[in-house]
């Protein structure tokens, strides 16, 4: 996945329902089986012969390494950021987008169609320029991001968001709070022994409520998908 579509999945909250999983298959991980963590569901991929420190230290001290990563990171970002409308027109009743100009909505055939909003570019033109509490730009962030799968082919883009809920407790809006380069060395992934993300090793769905972000839940899977923060 390109870093582009990394950053619009971050910012898109895509709810697909998955199949249930059969614990009697066997899937391949990329984990190795050293793996560590300080806590009992996050793990620590660790590389069996060159560490993160190793190929960050040779990046430091090689001149010829930081030259050519220097470059490529320089290069990937010369142009800087263009903002693109995401649709021509976009169906006011059903939601749908079209990437050319239609009379009506394909789907629900409704005619009331509105362009792109002028505001909406206006205020991501204006956040990307600090995105975060250390004053950093989007294009900051990424050029760190950028160094960080250079050199170790690891990066972590965090996005801190504040959520919107409705009287039922559903999501209904997320606003980016910062975006934030996160240290790979210092980052766990919450996932089992064959690399299932959200599962401990018990077979229980990890779960974090939005508002409480500080501990986490392990809940059984049949639960999980109507599950409530106690
Ligand atoms: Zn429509
Ligand atoms: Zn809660």
């Amino acid at each position: 996945m390109g870093i582009v579509e990394r950053i619009k999945s971050a910012f898109s909250s895509g709810k697909r329902k998955r199949d249930v999983i059969d614990w009697s298959l066997m899937r391949p991980t990329e984990l190795s089986p050293w793996s560590k963590g300080v806590s009992d569901v996050a793990k620590m991929p660790t590389l069996p012969w060159l560490g993160f420190r190793f190929c960050y230290e040779l990046y430091n001290y090689s001149d010829l390494l930081r030259t050519i990563i220097r470059s490529l990171v320089q290069e990937t970002f010369r142009k800087g950021l263009t903002i693109v409308p995401k649709f021509a027109v976009k169906c006011a009743i059903c939601g749908a987008e079209y990437q050319t100009r239609v009379a009506k909505c394909e789907l629900c055939g409704s005619d009331k169609l509105r362009e792109p909003d002028k505001k909406e570019f206006d205020t991501l033109r204006w956040w990307m320029e600090d995105v975060n509490f250390n004053d950093q730009s989007l294009v900051e962030v990424l050029k760190e991001i950028d160094y960080d799968l250079n050199i170790i082919d690891n990066a972590y883009l965090a996005v801190v968001k504040k959520y919107t809920f409705n009287e039922n407790g559903e999501v209904i809006a997320a606003k980016p709070l910062e975006v934030l380069r996160a240290s790979p060395e210092k980052m766990e992934l919450v996932m089992d022994k064959s690399g299932r993300f959200a599962r401990s090793d018990d077979g229980r769905v990890v779960m974090f409520c939005l508002v409480h972000r500080d501990r986490h839940h392990l809940v059984d899977e049949e639960k999980a998908r109507d599950a409530r923060c106690p």
